[in-house]
């Protein structure tokens, strides 16, 4: 492979899984970033689904979508949040994707005449996939995650192509950067190595010598302990890092800068510290995040409560958008399968906003409906995100202009008042993979909206994945009732916002505004919310 001049770091994981790579290669990345570095970070996910899109929640947590339409791994909306800089469809790979093109090509006849294996075809598909997002010459450094913990039989292919990778590029051109856990023994008082040591030992045994150890510990690691890791494991007293738990994710960078793991970092790529990282506002943002001068409680409705992973970007936007007003946002997951009209009342009436949240499948509807009338009467504020707004829509349509019945063709299709439909070019569609409307689109917003007041713009592109829409036959009607349709697509005339005129704030999106919310730039429709909330409290 020819000498590159982008640095590729990868990030991989022992011990147990959920202990963060995600946010430790965004926490890097971030350093990186402020140090004027350009920047990329992509998630290689062992499982055999082409993309996370047919997964459900409780499985794999929230899927996050992308600008150019890929139904992604929710590692990526830490990646956007962090850097503020979009991903795309490249920056997530699965072992299905890698396997659909290997046996797509060997369909094609690329590979006559050989017998297709994992070494070397599987490898090659991957090795061209660690480099694919800087072709575009964008980047100066990649980081690339890989899902899983080492050693699983899963994600054994993805460990050998980054062992050949790493040979082939040398070492100043790439390294391997593993996060273990240091676990406290309360019975002996003790942080124990030994599992790190395991860990470490069977990459070694896949032929890989990390070069630096993120541990993830409960309690500070000693002098003594960093130097027996570094000594077991073969690696410099510097080059093992303490991940210690914080309050906040954000907190992250500036524990590993305080760890120096960017310098360790930029020093075995033989590159120079440029500056040092500016993180002016970064440090804003968390002073502000934890000391707030207000609170508020918002009601998440949904049916994935149970797993707060499956909200994972609503939940960030919160933060986002609490950090803006210097208000705590305490956000509650309520299933809306136990609501009911003779209960929601009591459930509800000591928040200052609810949200109901996107979904599929019927499981919880009358519960949400429910839930959005009390709010339309009580005049709570109220954001609806694509099914959330849909309901609103049937809420509406049932209680205010007395089509009794009305509902979403997902639910009922035989409806008498079908006010929520299959998009027209959703109805010849067979495959579920990939086929909803997926990705970025342009909407108008009526000048006379308060959402235009809110985004200070009239054309804004946001992110959608649904297969249902706001039915064009009921328009003026729910305009004339006052629920207007205050933004468009002009191309597809598709409703994408629904207004309540008569409200303080009752808002419902076709479309996802959580997935473009970021650090550096909140949501300007959640922290509008979380205002309203805040108004809704004083009153
Ligand atoms: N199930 C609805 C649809 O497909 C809403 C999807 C969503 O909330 N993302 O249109």
């Amino acid at each position: 492979m020819e000498k590159t001049l982008t640095r590729y770091i990868f990030v991989t994981g022992g011990v147990a899984s959920s202990l963060g790579k995600g946010i430790l290669a965004s926490s890097l990345a971030k350093l990186l970033q402020a140090s004027g570095y350009r920047i990329t970070i992509q998630k290689f996910d062992p499982y055999i689904n082409v993309d996370p899109g047919t997964l459900n929640p409780y499985e794999h947590g929230e899927c996050y979508v992308t600008d150019d339409g890929a139904e992604t791994d929710l590692d990526l909306g830490h990646y956007e949040r962090f850097l503020n800089q979009p991903t795309s469809q490249m920056n997530n790979v699965t072992t299905g994707a890698v396997y659909q093109s290997v046996i797509n090509k060997e369909r094609h006849g690329d590979f006559l005449g050989k017998t297709v294996q994992v070494i070397p075809h599987i490898t090659d598909e991957i090795k061209s996939r660690f480099t694919k997002l800087a072709e575009s010459g964008n980047f100066d450094i990649v980081i690339t995650e890989i899902g899983g913990t080492v050693g699983d039989i899963e994600s054994t292919p993805f460990v050998e192509a980054v062992r050949q990778f790493k040979w082939e590029l040398g070492p100043e051109n790439c390294i391997v950067i593993h996060l273990t856990l240091i676990p406290f023994l309360k019975s002996a008082g003790e942080l124990k190595t030994k599992p790190t040591q395991h860990s470490v030992r069977v990459l070694q045994e896949h032929g890989i010598q990390p070069d630096i150890l993120v541990c993830r510990a409960e309690h500070a690691l000693t002098k003594d302990i960093r130097a027996k890791i570094a000594q077991f494991c073969n690696v410099t007293t510097d080059s093992v890092i303490e991940a210690i738990d914080v309050d906040t994710i954000y907190e992250v960078p500036l524990k590993m800068k305080a760890e120096n793991l960017d310098r360790v970092v930029l020093f075995k790529l033989k590159l120079m510290a440029r500056q040092d990282p500016e993180l002016t506002d970064w440090k804003k943002f968390i002073q502000k995040l934890k000391t707030p001068v207000s609170e508020v409680s918002i009601a998440l409705i949904g049916k994935y409560t149970e797993l707060p992973d499956a909200y994972k970007s609503i939940q960030e936007s919160f933060t986002h958008a609490s950090a803006e007003n210097e208000c705590k946002v305490n956000v509650d997951y309520i299933s809306s399968e136990y609501i009911n009209s003779n209960n929601v009342s009591e459930k509800l009436q000591k928040y200052h906003g609810i949200l109901v949240a996107p979904g599929f499948g019927d499981r919880g509807i009358e519960g949400k409906v429910t839930s959005i009338q009390y709010v339309r009467e009580n005049k709570i504020p109220f954001f609806g995100i694509c099914l959330g707004m849909q309901c609103a829509v049937i809420e509406f349509a049932r209680h205010v202009l007395n089509l009794s019945k009305a509902h979403s063709t997902e639910f009922d299709p035989d409806t008498e008042y079908p006010v929520i439909d299959l998009m027209e070019e959703q109805t010849r569609i067979i495959n579920k993979g990939g086929t909803m409307r997926l990705g970025s689109y342009p909407c108008d917003l009526s000048p006379d909206s308060k959402t235009f007041k809110i985004y200070q713009q009239k054309s804004i592109a946001e992110r959608h994945r649904h297969r249902f829409e706001f039915n064009n036959k009921y328009r003026d009607d729910f305009n004339k009732a006052g629920f207007r349709s205050v933004g468009l697509n002009s191309k597809s005339d598709l409703v994408e916002i629904m207004e309540l005129k008569k409200h303080p704030w009752f808002i419902g999106t076709q479309f996802h505004p959580e997935l473009k919310s970021t650090v550096a730039k909140p949501h300007p429709l959640f922290v509008d919310f979380v205002g309203a909330a805040i108004a809704y409290a004083k009153s």
